[in-house]
């Protein structure tokens, strides 16, 4: 576990730091989030819903309690979305033109939601690096017969358990990062990515972000068809389906030398971790880096793929591939490192 830092970071000698840094992440810390987070009592985080409020107040308090301050006045940046009557859920929307033409509807649905969003400081104030992970999934269906609670243990309980341990790594850390670090919790992803639209689309200054990370979806395996057609998803089983090391490590052109680095890198770690690199568009759909790639803002995406319990109240904590998860937290951290902190 020790060496793989010296393998990559050999820029100065925040090196040591960085190495200390990274061993905050455990997986002990990850399991306890990834546990509370896709408990039963958080009722599927619904967006907009109870369940979805106390999963946000979580996510304030362990930052709180790692010393990551709040991007803006509060941690949370609320927010509401709207859609016309009787429509989809997929249909609503937070741009401020849609919204306006809703509203003088005679009857219309509004969302009140909440992102988490704090910072750390960089040398470089007026540089960012967004890292984000929503945090919401898609809550309770009465009707089902059986366990009516989507859990959304891998979706995306994972990618927000990897964040705050991130963040608690960069937060202790003696160095200060040369740029800016902003750590977002979204809302309302599985709705229509309205957490990161809204946040993208208000935030002042989107030309100075220079890079985004996503996790959505990082503690399973099953490949994406659509890349790698050989692959079967593999049946469901009872229990913690530990599968295989390999996960989509996506990213948009103006990353690929930060993605080669990565495939240096992952074999090293503990458990040994294997990056499937693939170059996507901007604009490619299926999770919150499309806000960013839509902006022309360089994506990292870090994916495991999709699996039986996808979307079904079966994607519990007891089916998370917890020493994996751990790996893909350090590999996380070592990707932030470079991207706050390298020239
Ligand atoms: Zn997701």
């Amino acid at each position: 576990m020790k060496q793989f830092i010296f393998i990559l970071l050999l820029i100065n000698c925040s090196i040591l730091h960085a190495q200390e840094d990274v061993d905050v992440i455990n997986r002990r810390t990850i399991e306890s989030h990834l546990s509370f987070l896709a408990g039963d009592a958080l009722e599927g985080r619904q967006a907009g819903k109870r369940g979805g409020r106390v999963a946000a107040e979580y996510i304030k308090a362990v930052l709180q309690e790692a010393g990551v301050s709040p991007l803006y006045d509060t941690y949370f940046q609320s927010f509401e979305a709207y859609s016309p009557a009787r429509e989809k859920s997929s249909d609503f929307q937070v741009h401020p033109d849609s919204v306006e033409k809703y509203r003088q509807l005679p009857a219309y649905r509004r969302l009140n939601l909440q992102n988490v969003v704090a910072c750390i400081e960089g040398e470089r104030k007026d540089e960012y690096i967004v890292i984000g992970a929503h945090y919401d999934h898609v809550g309770v269906d009465e009707l089902l017969v059986g366990d009516q609670v989507y859990n959304g243990a891998d979706d995306n309980a994972s990618g927000v358990a990897a964040l705050l341990q991130v963040a608690k790594a960069f937060a202790g850390s003696r160095d200060k990062p040369l740029r800016s670090i902003i750590f977002a919790f979204w809302d309302g992803e599985e709705v229509n990515y309205l957490g990161s639209e809204y946040f993208v689309a208000h935030f002042p200054r989107t030309k100075d972000i220079k890079a985004s990370i996503n996790l959505d979806m990082i503690s399973r395996e099953g490949l994406l068809p659509i890349l790698y057609p050989e692959f079967k998803i593999p049946e469901a089983t009872e229990k913690n389906t530990a599968t295989g090391n390999r996960f989509h490590l996506l990213y948009t052109h103006e990353l690929a030398a930060t993605g080669r680095r990565l495939q240096e890198v992952a074999p090293s770690l503990q458990p040994a971790i294997e990056p499937l690199p693939s170059l996507i568009d901007h604009g490619s759909r299926g999770s919150d880096a499309l806000s960013f790639s839509l902006r022309d803002i360089p994506v990292l995406w870090f994916f495991t793929g999709l699996h039986p319990d996808y979307h079904t109240p079966s994607d519990e904590a007891d089916r998370i591939d917890f020493e994996k998860l751990t790996a893909i937290t350090k590999l996380v951290y070592i990707s932030l490192y470079h991207l706050s902190n390298d020239e």
